[in-house]
């Protein structure tokens, strides 16, 4: 078993971040059993897709390689690396472009959907995108790829890719690619604003108040959980009762999330009391969990030389692993390399 998914990198991370996303990679890793590997990448080079600035993309791929291991992706048993730094992402996608049709990328819907009214102003990236999602776990014969309702598609296109080619270019018996099978993820939580319980936890959200980030300190966590927004109404006892309270409702499920306790199970011991008390209690766990990560991811951002140490050593491993499958690729096409 090969376990292969990507992540945007993206800085400015949050609660939500931790919760809904990076927390259910380092579960995967955890529950690898001997024997199976998970290589997971930043999608630095499908972050210029869209418009963006250099800048920002760069401080972003180094925050969220400091945040993933500062929460718990180990570098020593998951590859964790930048596709900017593995060229054969790049090669690959353009080796698969012999193969994909333009008829499979037009029926996308998230090309149909990012594209909206203005296909012809779009860049060509944004288009080839899916086609770069192929080479990224073709590359390394994932046999795995957790994939959200949002991806199913673009994995399915992988499959294709890979047996068309399989088809056109390798004989039976010796296939180039394996077909990835997906795997659903862990339920990730989702989280919304401190301010506001119908928004989601954000990092564009105008006010800091709304959302608790991965470098604030103790007592800003608990500025903000005091200051969170609530209803007058003390707790209930079981989940129905948070119906129409979404700020209550979303304060129970940052708890339940932090403590691996269902939101009954939170109600079962907080049922009937107030904000006065929920929200200490809730401060506190938030504060202790976020106290080691808050402290790595600091500690990671400040040494660039051993942030850049980590990056090299997943890319240099996945560099090695991609080799054979990269080779084979060029190979079967009649591509003469000396
Ligand atoms: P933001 O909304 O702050 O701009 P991104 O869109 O960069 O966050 O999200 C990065 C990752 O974090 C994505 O996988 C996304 O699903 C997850 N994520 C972001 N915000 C939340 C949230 N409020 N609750 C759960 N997951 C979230």
């Amino acid at each position: 078993m090969r376990v292969v998914s990507g992540i945007q990198p993206t800085g400015n991370l949050h609660l939500g971040n931790y919760l809904g996303a990076i927390r259910n990679w380092v579960r995967m890793q955890d529950e690898l059993a001997e024997g199976q590997q998970a290589l997971f990448f930043l999608a630095d080079l499908h972050a210029i897709s869209m418009p963006h600035d250099p800048a920002e993309l760069k401080r972003g791929t180094l925050e969220m390689a400091a945040a993933l291991v500062a929460c718990g992706i180990d570098p020593d048993r998951s590859i964790l690396f930048n596709q900017a730094q593995v060229p054969a992402h790049a090669e690959l996608q353009w080796l698969l472009g012999g193969t994909a049709r333009m008829g499979w990328l037009n029926r996308m819907t998230q090309w149909k959907d990012k594209s909206g009214k203005n296909r012809e102003g779009q860049s060509v990236a944004l288009f080839t995108y899916p086609v770069l999602q192929a080479a990224d776990v073709l590359l390394y014969q994932a046999t795995h790829v957790p994939v959200g309702e949002d991806q199913k598609q673009h994995l399915e296109l992988a499959r294709d890719i890979a047996q068309k080619f399989n088809n056109d270019f390798a004989s039976e018996d010796a296939p180039v690619f394996t077909l990835p099978e997906p795997i659903v993820p862990p339920e990730a939580a989702r989280i919304m604003s401190l301010r506001d319980g119908s928004a989601k936890m954000s990092k564009s959200d105008a006010s800091d108040m709304a959302r608790i980030n991965l470098v604030d300190d103790a007592d800003l966590v608990m500025q903000k959980v005091k200051k969170a927004r609530t209803d007058p109404e003390p707790l209930p006892s079981e989940a129905a009762g948070l119906d129409g309270r979404p700020e209550a409702l979303n304060l129970v499920t940052i708890y339940g999330a932090l403590t691996g306790k269902p939101v009954d199970a939170v109600l079962a011991e907080f049922g009937g009391e107030g904000f006065g008390k929920f929200k200490p209690a809730l401060g506190e766990v938030l504060v202790e969990t976020l106290r080691p990560i808050s402290a790595r991811f600091t500690a990671l951002l400040a040494d660039r030389e051993a942030l850049d140490a980590i990056l090299a050593r997943g890319a240099a491993r996945a560099r090695e692993i991609g080799r054979p499958t990269l080779d084979a690729t060029y190979a079967a096409l009649g591509l003469v390399r000396g």
